[in-house]
């Protein structure tokens, strides 16, 4: 396998250890297979671990293994790439002050259960925020949703287990077979090898090593101005989200669905490109890698839409939110 540029985080690094057991394996090599990084081979029907170094923990070997025979575990602290990095000052009070009031006028007239979350992709090279670094590494689904549940985290590449995230995101390379489209048919996402380009070819990616940290707080708490604010929530909420804008402009939105990489391109690189909101309805990887309800989507909002968003909103709230939820077409009984 050609090396894979593994961003700013290079330095020592084996984080992983990858226990592999013999009695229990039956060589199907679905490992070796899905291992996005090629770190086994398939010798004489059983897997070698040949690149343990390059593991990035996404566990994928172990949830394909049909018999339990993997156990991927973190091995402690890994090398912080940024820690003598010049910190940036911290906002602006009159700043920090505004995305508490957002957040809680999102919370208030949605109904939100979630915190709104607040991410900010670190240009190279920029100033760090004041935010934790974590011990372990995880997606950058699992960001948000920790985010959402009141977390403040920055993931530098040696933070993030899903080499998708971290390339779509701008902090590393594609890896090939994530390129080639191989392992989506694998996991019998697509139907084949045509599928499978289209959908990598339509994905949209910022360069590589143009980022070097995504950083996901809840919006009230917010470090760093945000680039794109999320909002997890269901279908009604969505909907009154999309009608904060259409209530100024009378627009209809055209949102960019597919149910690949929902959080990474749909809520976050789409609304940060674009300078548009759009909505997600999640991913296999995201729902796969989290306990995001059923029923719970994602909008993101750029943040230069989000006085329009929150103003649209307070006049929603006057009268159409609280009549809609009043179903004020459904007949009353007279039990009521
Ligand atoms: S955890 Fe992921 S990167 Fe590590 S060996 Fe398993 S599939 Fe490969
Ligand atoms: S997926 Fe599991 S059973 Fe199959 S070769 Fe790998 S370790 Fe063995």
């Amino acid at each position: 396998m050609q090396q894979w540029d593994t961003g700013k985080s290079d330095g020592p690094a084996v984080l992983y250890h990858i226990d592999h057991d013999a009695n229990v394996c039956i060589g199907c090599g679905l490992c070796a297979a899905f291992c996005p990084l090629d770190v086994y081979e398939m010798q004489d029907d059983a897997p070698a671990i040949v690149a343990p170094e390059r593991c990035v923990g996404c566990k994928t070997c172990e949830g394909q293994c049909p018999v339990g025979a993997l156990t991927i575990t973190g091995r402690g602290p890994e090398y912080d790439p940024f820690a003598n990095r010049e910190k940036a000052p911290a906002l602006p009070q009159e700043e920090q002050e505004l995305y508490a009031e957002w957040a809680q006028t999102l919370k208030d007239l949605l109904g939100l259960n979630a915190e709104p979350v607040a991410i900010t992709l670190v240009p190279a090279d920029a100033p760090l925020p004041e935010v934790p670094v974590p011990a372990e590494r995880m997606r950058y689904c699992q960001q948000v949703v920790r985010a959402s549940k009141g977390e403040s985290i920055m993931l530098p590449p040696n933070r993030h287990s899903c080499p998708d995230g971290t390339s779509i995101l701008g902090m590393t390379d594609v890896p090939p077979k994530l390129a080639s489209g191989e392992l989506y048919i694998l996991f019998q996402k697509v139907a084949n090898q045509e599928a499978a380009a289209q959908m990598v070819a339509e994905r949209p990616r910022l360069p590589q090593r143009s980022v070097d940290a995504t950083v996901a707080t809840p919006l009230a708490q917010a470090a760093a101005t945000p680039d794109v604010v999320i909002v997890v929530g269901n279908a009604e909420q969505m909907m009154w989200l999309t009608m904060s804008t259409a209530y100024y402009t009378g627009e209809r939105s055209h949102y960019h669905v597919s149910g690949f990489n929902s959080l990474c391109v749909e809520a976050t690189l789409f609304p940060y490109t674009e300078g548009e909101m759009n909505i997600s309805l999640g991913c296999y990887g995201c729902r796969a890698a989290s306990d995001f309800g059923d029923d719970q989507m994602f909008m993101g909002i750029p943040r230069d839409m989000m006085p329009m968003v929150i103003s649209g909103l307070r006049y929603l709230s006057v009268k159409a939110i609280p009549d809609s939820r009043a179903k004020i077409y459904v007949p009353r009984t007279e039990a009521e």
